[in-house]
């Protein structure tokens, strides 16, 4: 009988602490380095943020998926902003599902100095459409000029297309506090394009003039660069 009435208390006790946490911390930032207590070091602080992820797939092509090719371009940028001496931070870094507010609420708590987005775009009506778009908040003129600033290098990339810069309204973009960009890499549904993005070896290029615009526009990450 003892043994019954523990058993019920038990249970009671573990319903009423599933009910008084409907959203604990670690559900929504699972596989994000929020939960870090240790601060990167280096300068500038930058939040990349790889779009999608978990049951959010973002667009996709075949067996393409926008959220995979957002994550792994984002941990390419994120090893060469860190070799440059920056201080990087992704929203998620893994296959984690992770809402928009979450996404900016984490930049902005960090006091991230700047803020990037990585997307894959596609185009219903033509497959013809293809090339890199970054994309800033109207009212931030710092915001545009870290996207002309990448935009400016990687227009000189032979192979990769550049569609210049364009004014977004994006949640990402309009709620956070710092410099931010969004930046469409291409578009999946362009044969060749989509090729091109699952490529490593393109990931890779993308990872550095990236890298390169970005830290033109922050030239305290790099000043062993500098001339
Ligand atoms: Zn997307």
């Amino acid at each position: 009988m003892a043994v019954l009435l523990l058993l019920g208390a038990l249970v009671i006790w573990g319903c009423l602490w599933i009910l008084k946490s409907p959203e604990r911390i670690e559900d929504v930032f699972q596989g994000a380095r929020m939960i870090e207590t240790e601060e990167p070091e280096g300068s500038p602080l930058i939040v990349l943020d790889a779009g999608h992820g978990g049951r959010d797939q973002g667009t996709s092509a075949g067996t393409v998926l926008e959220k995979e090719i957002n994550l792994s371009v984002v941990k390419k940028l994120a090893e060469e902003l860190e070799a440059a001496g920056a201080a990087v931070l992704l929203s998620r870094e893994d296959d984690t599902k992770v809402g928009l507010e979450d996404r900016v609420a984490y930049a902005n708590e960090k006091k991230a100095e700047l803020f990037v987005s990585i997307h894959c775009n596609y185009c219903e009506g033509d497959a013809g459409v293809n090339g890199l778009e970054c994309y800033y908040k109207e009212s931030s003129e710092e915001g545009k000029a870290l996207a002309e600033q990448v935009v400016q290098v990687i227009e000189d990339v032979d192979e990769v297309r550049c569609r210049g810069t364009r004014v977004g309204d994006f949640r990402v973009l309009n709620k956070t506090k710092m410099p931010a960009i969004l930046v469409e890499i291409g578009y999946l549904s362009n044969q060749e394009e989509c090729r091109k993005l699952s490529d490593e070896t393109y990931q890779e290029v993308l990872a550095e003039k990236l890298a390169e615009g970005i830290l033109t526009f922050a030239p305290s990450a790099a000043t062993d660069e500098k001339n």
